[in-house]
């Protein structure tokens, strides 16, 4: 049993309910990001199934939080750690190294160590300095080249900042050799929320090209990693994950024999597992609308407006009353602080509670405390438990 796990919940009653949530608030206070392990298990699953012999490696940056990372372990995950504090996350929650890879391409020799330390072997490079930093940890490392593939498509293009052209995962074999450091395989990121699958099966039939030379140079590279960017729904549907993956499926089964393929998702394992709660602290009728100033904002939660270009499904977690044109703001002094200049909502009152969905990915991740005004309690509800609970009610 995890320690410290009260049963505040009905066990087979939805957490995000509203009565539910509401009960959470006066537990625990309010701005709260609410995490549902059964959802984590079943979005975890979904993928799973459909991407079958892909090992999934779930990408800590979304949302990295002890208790996600334990839920997923059980599920029988491995995990994608990029910083120092990762990998002190992943060994705190018991999970073994060789489950565990470190992907950021650009390292100091510190973060190699401390990887190394923890017992994780496999790094990704991208440019030949990177390679060079292995030449004095050559006996333990192995490397994966990360290929860069651009996606003007994607919301987030992960290919501008990192990853070598194609025609140039050739010469950094032959550095990592000249260097007797070893190249597992390649790895690519064909950037966050994919709109479809066609660059993920555009960069797996490169890569098996590229495999497939360096096969004939007589370098084996036993690994496809394939990355993330496998989407979440929010305010607009996106194409379910088994329609997402069958042709990246596809794709997978005509690489070379003896290659193992292998993800890193993120987004769409947490993104939908939670919600966030936040509380009106006041509100003031500006011209003719009312503007309503929530506990959370774009410093805190709704961050991922910004960075991740999200649109969160947001209502009032009572939602009766005739909706209205209004502004919902965030708590902080600085003008920018708004988190929808236009949305639908019923008349609210101060201490009334609105929900943001789809907010388990880059959210209270890349929150901030400005102001001191303080990030959301993350709550991972399993069951009625409160995992990791910050304390005993
Ligand atoms: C952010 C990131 C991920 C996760 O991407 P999603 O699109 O959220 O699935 C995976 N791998 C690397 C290297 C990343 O930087």
């Amino acid at each position: 049993m995890p320690r410290n796990s009260p049963i505040v919940l009905d066990p087979c009653r939805d957490p995000f309910a509203a009565d539910a949530v509401e009960r959470l608030a006066q537990l625990y206070g309010s701005p709260l990001l609410i995490v549902d392990a059964e959802r984590l298990r079943e979005r975890y699953r979904r993928l799973a199934g459909a991407l079958p012999g892909v090992r999934l490696h779930f990408a800590l940056k979304p949302l990295p939080h002890r208790a996600v990372v334990e839920v997923l372990r059980d599920e029988g995950a491995s995990f994608d750690l990029a910083t120092n504090g990762e990998v002190e996350l992943v060994r705190r929650a018991g999970i073994a190294p060789g489950r565990c890879i470190h992907t950021h391409p650009i390292k100091r020799d510190g973060d190699i160590r401390t990887a190394l330390a923890a017992g994780i072997d496999t790094f990704v490079v991208d440019n030949p300095d990177e390679v060079r930093k292995f030449a004095t940890h050559r006996r333990q490392a192995g490397l994966l080249i990360r290929v860069a593939f651009r996606n003007p498509g994607a919301v987030c293009d992960l290919s501008r900042k990192f990853g070598c052209e194609p025609a140039e995962v050739m010469p950094l074999i032959e550095l990592a050799e000249s260097l007797d450091v070893r190249v597992r395989g390649l790895s690519f990121h064909v950037g966050s929320q994919a709109p479809d699958p066609a660059m993920h099966v555009e960069a797996i039939e490169a890569c098996a090209g590229l495999i497939a030379r360096a096969a004939a140079r007589g370098t084996a590279l036993g690994i496809l990693d394939i990355g993330g960017g496998f989407p979440a729904d929010y305010r607009e549907p996106m194409l379910p994950i088994e329609p997402f993956c069958a042709p990246i499926r596809a794709a997978l089964a005509a690489l070379p024999r003896g290659v193992q393929p292998i993800a890193e998702p993120g987004r769409t394992i947490v993104a939908p597992a939670a919600i966030g709660l936040s509380t009106v602290m006041g509100r003031a009728k500006r011209g003719d609308r009312w503007w309503y100033y929530l506990d959370d904002g774009l410093y805190g939660s709704y961050s991922g407006r910004l960075y991740d270009h999200a649109s969160y499904p947001i209502e009032a977690l009572n939602g009766g009353g005739e909706p209205l044109p209004s502004v919902l703001a965030g708590p902080t002094c600085d003008s920018i602080d708004v988190i929808e200049e236009e949305i639908a909502l019923p008349l609210l009152a101060v201490g009334d509670r609105v929900i943001g969905r789809s907010m388990g990915a880059y959210t209270w991740a890349s929150a901030s405390e400005f102001n001191f005004f303080p990030k959301a309690t993350v709550l991972v509800v399993d069951r009625g438990r409160i995992l990791d609970a910050p304390y005993s009610p």
